[in-house]
């Protein structure tokens, strides 16, 4: 029997999830929308990861968690590690690439500069804000134009004079690519710019004031575009390194964490049909007003976060 190790990176647009044995090669892997719905897409993370094991005499024993509903998703499945996306793909990366410096990652609805020196975080930064330079913008643009994202990155590389596009914001960038477009600039051209528009809005809002320096590798759902891995190696002008699993990263990177925590205890998969429910409530025991989140499985309360102090703390059954 091999030993798993699950690492499962929820975030707002997308769930990954990876099982890796203890030399960390990859034995499942899986990518899908979350829907809205963290819990659901879990649920059917675990069902297509059991699936792909099937038949390999794999037993999962520890789980890692990370993304924005880590703490939720680490709960769910008793994880023994829950760690933040900065740490997560700065192991998953180090890991791959003992050498790099630079990570650049952007995602569905957020961005991440990670420096690294000797194989430690030295600064980052991450954006959540502006949707600019962003997957979910990429998307909605590709859309607009009549172009399905998938085609995006190779249309880009066609074009041979990048149309400039205001890149600041999602409604400047969505007019001047309309304004663009009536003037008579061609597609590929509009494409490669609204390419290199992102990688000048990355660069300027939480690449600014960073030390980039090569080897850089390039992660997250958008490092899939070659028109804006093109724009980002044309703007820094150094090699950028795309990895197949580099969407992966963060899953794999926790997955490593869940590995090395040494935490071991039997997982199944039949974790997906238990019943989980979140709620949440406000404290209104003072102005901060924290949104306090429950979790309950099979209505017995299991963990609750989001105060800000004690006095807002919800006990609960461990
Ligand atoms: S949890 Fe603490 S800080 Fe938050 S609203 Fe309640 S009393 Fe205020």
């Amino acid at each position: 029997m091999t030993k798993g190790y699950l690492g499962i990176d929820i975030g707002s647009i997308s769930t990954k999830g990876v099982v890796i044995d203890r030399d960390n090669n990859i034995l499942a892997k899986e990518y899908l929308w979350t829907e809205g719905d963290p819990m659901g897409a879990v649920k059917r993370l675990l069902k297509a990861l059991e699936i792909q094991l099937r038949g390999q005499d794999v037993q999962v024993v520890s789980v890692g968690t990370t993304g924005s509903a880590r703490k939720l998703i680490g709960v769910m499945t008793g994880a023994s590690v829950v760690k933040n996306e900065i740490t997560a793909h700065a192991i998953g990366t180090t890991t791959v690439h003992p050498d790099v410096r630079t990570i650049f990652e952007i995602g569905g609805q957020d961005s991440k500069i990670v420096i690294i020196e000797n194989g430690f975080v030295t600064d980052y930064a991450m954006n959540t804000l502006c949707a600019a330079g962003t997957g979910s913008f990429l998307s909605s643009q590709a859309h607009r134009l009549g172009v399905s994202v998938e085609d995006f990155g190779e249309i880009a590389l066609t074009s041979k004079k990048p149309t400039n596009i205001a890149a600041r914001c999602t409604v400047f960038a969505e007019s001047d690519l309309v304004h663009k477009a009536q003037i008579g600039h061609k597609k590929e051209d509009i494409i490669a710019g609204l390419c290199k528009a992102v990688v000048t809005n990355y660069l300027n809002n939480i690449g600014k004031g960073k030390k980039i320096l090569p080897p850089i590798v390039f992660q997250g759902g958008v490092s899939k575009n070659v028109g804006v891995k093109k724009a980002f190696e044309d703007a820094v002008g150094h090699e950028v390194i795309v990895d197949e699993n580099g969407h992966l990263m963060g899953a794999f990177g926790v997955a490593v964490l869940a590995r090395r925590s040494g935490r071991e205890k039997q997982f199944s998969f039949d974790t997906a049909d238990i019943a989980f429910r979140t709620r949440g409530f406000e404290c209104g025991k003072c102005a901060n007003h924290c949104e306090i989140i429950c979790v309950y499985r099979e209505n017995e309360l299991i963990d609750a976060w989001g105060n800000k102090c004690e006095n807002g703390a919800v006990r609960t059954a461990r």
